[in-house]
């Protein structure tokens, strides 16, 4: 359901769909340079090439080594050259994902160094958990929150500040406990979805003004909700529903 609320938007950088199946890492090289990301410059592991400040590439111009983040800081957004927005584009996501993918298949390292096959493991980890946590909108706005130095914790503290808030919660949780047929089940995650629809839009409006505070508040309450939406699906089979 969480899928097809997102509105599309347009990605900051033309998206390059002309990498042709086959492709080499030579020819992929000069469309990886705002693939991978990091904030912080260095030299390359395996030539000494200076990297850039900013540059942000899976690989090392100079060599195509695939590079090393270690503790560096790598966008999630970054990696998939979207802009650090919470409202996204879960196709072209999805498009970027498979392009990744296909040029850190296993296959392509099967002749390299051990080194090098980790390496890959290793990115690939890295952009399967980053597809995760972007394609979720939930993890997304964690993800962005976290980055602006807002753990969970900091979420539920928040929460308890909205009292009007708290008290719907005890309200929804007795009418959850006496949900007893499909009809009272199907009303129930109608409200549901129609609730997370709106705390969706209007956290997008909240990352949009950088208006973190108001951002926190909204994801706790989507969080709960969305909580509710995992109850409501155990119900389902206990009651039987047919969806
Ligand atoms: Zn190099």
């Amino acid at each position: 359901m969480l899928k097809r609320i997102i509105a599309p938007f347009s990605f900051s950088r033309v998206f390059r769909e002309e990498i042709k199946s086959g492709d080499n890492f030579a020819i992929w090289s000069s469309t990886s340079q705002r693939r991978f990301c990091s904030a912080v410059s260095g030299s390359c592991w395996k030539c000494g090439q200076k990297l850039a400040e900013n540059q942000f590439s899976l690989q090392c111009p100079a060599c195509q080594s695939l590079r090393k983040f270690g503790g560096e800081d790598v966008n999630y957004f970054k990696i998939f050259g979207a802009k650090e927005t919470y409202r996204i584009d879960l196709s072209k996501l999805s498009m970027e994902m498979k392009i990744l993918q296909k040029n850190l298949h296993p296959d392509l390292f099967s002749l390299k160094t051990k080194e090098e096959q980790e390496l890959s493991e290793s990115l690939s980890s890295l952009v399967n958990k980053a597809y995760s946590t972007l394609q979720n909108p939930i993890e997304r706005a964690q993800y962005m929150l976290e980055r602006r130095g807002i753990n969970s914790e900091m979420l539920e503290t928040k929460m308890t500040t909205d009292v009007e808030f708290l008290m719907e919660v005890m309200e929804l949780n007795e009418r959850l406990d006496e949900i007893e047929d499909s009809k009272d089940w199907a009303e129930f995650r109608r409200e549901n979805n129609e609730k997370i629809l709106e705390l969706n839009g209007k956290l997008e409006d909240a990352f949009e003004k950088e208006n973190i505070d108001e951002a926190m508040l909204i994801l706790a309450k989507m969080k709960y909700y969305g909580n509710l939406q995992d109850k409501l699906k155990k119900l389902q089979s206990r009651l039987g529903v047919v969806d």
